[in-house]
């Protein structure tokens, strides 16, 4: 068993730590300020500057296949890359991306969305929540009638990431309201704002916000599904299934930096003549986190290297989404705790990471759902348990 990184693996962590380092973090002042202003950290030309400045660097979609200028690679190295993106709390991300289910478009659809969306000239939301469905995600109501060579949507979706900026939204539809979603009665559409939706701008307790799209009337051409009919439910799982690797490695990223402040400051303010750090309280929140996090990467690693194997990896990402949205919250909560009054202000970015990482047990599937699939995936004897090693 082998549990080091190859030296490819290593080179290409350690530049994009030395891109975050040089390129990012000196940011992170100005984007406090602004976020303290009620203004976004960055706006929409820094961040392609810097994605541009990436790409020199050599970074450019990530996941994005070769013959559309992407890198293509493997999940396990996404995973140590969103790891070192996770360190810095500035709204950075590689450019060259584009949602995984574009690459599904006809070859029309991939001129019109997917290629814009890689170049950043179009900015894309994916849309299947809505208010009476969220992890009951097949019971979406947003209904798409055909009409000539068109269909009419009407309905609402909620909490749509991007929502607010986006140039074209990816909805999924009931077309088929007597088979429902899940058995071939939901459809995937790219519909342009220019088509007649709305987006309303929802207040979180996190920086930025995801909106509420309302379609009214939408008239959607027919060549503008995705996929096929009735796959939209599928698309939409295989959508969510990215996630579900990609957000708890940057939750390490996160809880790294976090603790390693935690680290410093414990060593450095003194209570009653001496520095907290040689308390117990101190050390055992200290010796928690460490050992939360490093079950956690391999955890994380764990789900990323089966996608890489092509194995099914729903039941280990579950695993890696729900322990490592847990972990970074526990991590930052002792963070901010040994912290004391300073942990509390907006001096520091600990409240903003408190915020941040409460939504990682929220979206792309709760907690809840992703204790249902390990508990269901056993229970019915889908997977066994020790996975792979079983
Ligand atoms: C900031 C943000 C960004 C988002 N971005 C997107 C996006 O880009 N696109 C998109 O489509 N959606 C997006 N979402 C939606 C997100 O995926 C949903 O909020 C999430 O799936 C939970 O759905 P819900 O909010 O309707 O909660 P509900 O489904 O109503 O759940 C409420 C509570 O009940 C629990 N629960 C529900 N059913 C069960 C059960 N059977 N057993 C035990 N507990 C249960 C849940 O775990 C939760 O704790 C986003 C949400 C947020 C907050």
């Amino acid at each position: 068993m082998d549990f080091a990184l190859s030296d490819e693996e290593r080179a290409i962590r350690d530049t994009v730590r030395t891109f975050v380092t040089r390129e990012v973090i000196p940011l992170e002042a100005e984007v406090l300020r602004r976020e303290r202003a009620h203004q976004p950290g960055l706006d929409r030309s820094e961040l392609r500057e810097l994605q541009l400045k990436a790409k020199k660097f050599g970074f450019w979609g990530l996941a994005t296949p070769e013959e559309y200028g992407g890198m293509d690679l493997p999940a396990v190295m996404q995973s140590l890359i969103w790891t070192e993106l996770g360190r810095s709390f500035v709204p950075f991300r590689f450019g060259g991306e584009a949602d995984n289910i574009l690459f599904h478009a006809t070859e029309e659809q991939k001129r019109e969305f997917l290629i814009p969306t890689i170049e950043g000239e179009r900015i894309s939301c994916f849309a299947i929540t809505e208010p009476g469905a969220g992890s009951d995600a097949a019971n979406i109501k947003l209904r798409a009638r055909r009409d000539g060579d068109d269909w009419v949507l009407d309905g609402e979706k909620t909490f749509i990431t991007n929502g607010n900026d986006a140039d074209f939204a990816i909805v999924v539809a009931v077309t088929d309201p007597e088979k429902g979603a899940r058995r071939g009665g939901a459809t995937a559409f790219l519909v342009d704002r220019a088509m007649g939706w709305r987006s309303e701008f929802i207040q979180t307790m996190g920086e930025g916000g995801p909106a509420s799209l309302i379609f009214d009337g939408v008239r959607v051409p027919h060549r503008n599904i995705l996929g096929e009919i009735g796959q939209g439910f599928t698309l939409g799982m295989e959508w969510i299934g990215k996630g579900r690797y990609t957000i708890p490695s940057h939750a390490i990223g996160i809880a790294e930096r976090a603790l390693q402040m935690a680290i410093d400051h414990a060593n450095t303010r003194e209570t009653f003549g001496a520095p907290i750090a040689t308390n117990q309280a101190i050390q055992w929140m200290i010796a928690d986190s460490e050992t939360e996090l490093e079950a956690a990467r391999w955890l994380i690693l764990r789900s990323a290297w089966t996608v890489d194997q092509g194995l099914d990896p729903r039941h280990a990402s579950s695993m890696g989404k729900l322990y490592g949205a847990g972990m970074v919250n526990r991590v930052v909560d002792r963070v901010l705790q040994i912290h004391g009054g300073m942990g509390y202000t907006r001096e520091l970015p600990i409240e903003r990471w408190y915020r941040q990482v409460r939504l990682y047990r929220i979206f792309e599937g709760t907690d809840e759902m992703q204790r249902l699939i390990i508990s269901r995936d056993l229970l019915r004897g889908y997977t066994k348990i020790g996975g792979h090693l079983a």
